[in-house]
């Protein structure tokens, strides 16, 4: 738990009398930082400069690319949506972009330190900073196995590696999709990536298979994969196992295909192996996740692991991780 300097606490104690009532303490001049520019960082600042005008707000985003779509773009096959904020935006309204990875929050001197050698002061923090792989040891899981078996949860170039590993896919191959639990991960976007899958064998591999490793303890995706999948017409080519089915991985041999499960081994030609997420990696240096990975906070977004930051989106803990309840965060 950090624990404020006399500098923040004073700061605090005067701008929390100031606004008393209003959930955020911001004086007027005050050095707004948002680190993280997908929807819940991109759309917070915007927020914050319309709020106080006379504030600086800045946004740390380390992904150009994040900046440069618009929500209603459609993101391509297996890449996430962007933060529906484009650069332009942003600067035309006066919020100071920098393109650069936050390395580590220094709570004490109330600065941040970027990968570029900079150092930036900020009064009032917001951290934005989605999702991240949790460390998970499998046996055979290495990087050549993650390189071979992509997770494309996030990473243009992994999207680009899965789609073209399809396109590769013989008549009658064997698809096998794995998902972590349901508090690990997007349910939602787990549920699309299924019926992407599913619908692309319907149309170009009909001989071909799905298995989905739902390493999830109840069957809800399961059950509405099912009913979706019916309605396509895409149900007889997939096989969904949940944990209680023996959907746990126990170890990869990519080099053979291989995929050991507790319902006993699958042979894969294709496997996109989504890893269990925790909060961005900066949340948990910083001192702001609990042992869940996550970071506790109220309704409002207020750290309750250190009273200077407003945590926003994927990365708070219990939050739904889509858009909507992103976008919902920052405008909270
Ligand atoms: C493959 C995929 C598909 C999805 N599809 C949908 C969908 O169709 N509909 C839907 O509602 N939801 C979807 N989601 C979920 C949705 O994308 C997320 O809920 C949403 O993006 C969360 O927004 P966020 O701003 O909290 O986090 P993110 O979008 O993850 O943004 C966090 C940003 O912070 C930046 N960052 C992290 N650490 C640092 C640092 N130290 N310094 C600087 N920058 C940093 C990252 O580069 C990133 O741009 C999908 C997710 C995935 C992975």
């Amino acid at each position: 738990m950090f624990t404020p300097s006399r500098r923040h606490f004073a700061l605090g104690l005067m701008a929390a009398t100031m606004t008393a009532g209003t959930g955020l303490a911001i004086l007027p001049k005050d050095r707004l930082a948002v680190v993280g520019g997908g929807p819940a960082g991109a759309h917070a600042a915007l927020a914050l400069r319309a709020a106080h005008p006379k504030a600086t707000v800045l946004l740390l985003e380390r992904d150009p690319t994040r900046l440069g779509r618009g929500l209603d773009a459609a993101p391509a096959r297996f890449d996430r949506p962007g933060a529906g904020v484009s650069l332009d935006t942003l600067r035309r309204a006066g919020v100071e972009v920098v393109l650069d990875d936050v390395t580590q929050i220094d709570w004490t001197a109330a600065r941040l330190a970027l990968f570029s050698g900079r150092r930036l002061a900020f009064d009032r923090l917001f951290v934005a900073p989605g999702t991240a792989p949790r460390p998970e040891s499998i046996a055979g899981l290495d990087a050549m196995a993650r390189h071979a078996s992509p997770a494309a949860w996030g990473t243009p170039h992994e999207a680009r590696r899965l789609t073209a590993q399809l396109a590769a896919l013989r008549d009658n191959g064997h698809v096998v999709l794995r998902l972590p639990p349901r508090g690990q991960s997007h349910p939602q976007a787990a549920l699309d990536r299924a019926l992407t899958l599913a619908r692309l064998l319907a149309i170009r591999r009909t001989a071909a298979r799905l298995t989905v490793l739902d390493e999830s303890t109840d069957n809800r995706l399961a059950t509405i994969f099912a009913q979706q999948a019916a309605d396509q017409r895409l149900a007889g080519q997939t096989a969904w196992l949940t944990a209680q089915d023996g959907a746990l991985v126990r170890a990869v041999d990519v080099r053979r295909g291989w995929i050991e499960t507790d319902a006993g081994r699958l042979t894969a030609d294709v496997v996109n192996f989504i890893p269990p997420l925790q909060a961005g990696a900066i949340a948990r240096s910083a001192d702001l996740t609990d042992a869940s990975g996550w970071c506790p906070c109220t309704a409002t977004g207020h750290s309750t692991h250190c009273t200077e930051a407003v945590i926003l989106g994927d990365a708070r803990k219990g939050a739904v991780r889509t858009l909507a309840a992103a976008l919902e965060s920052a405008r909270v």
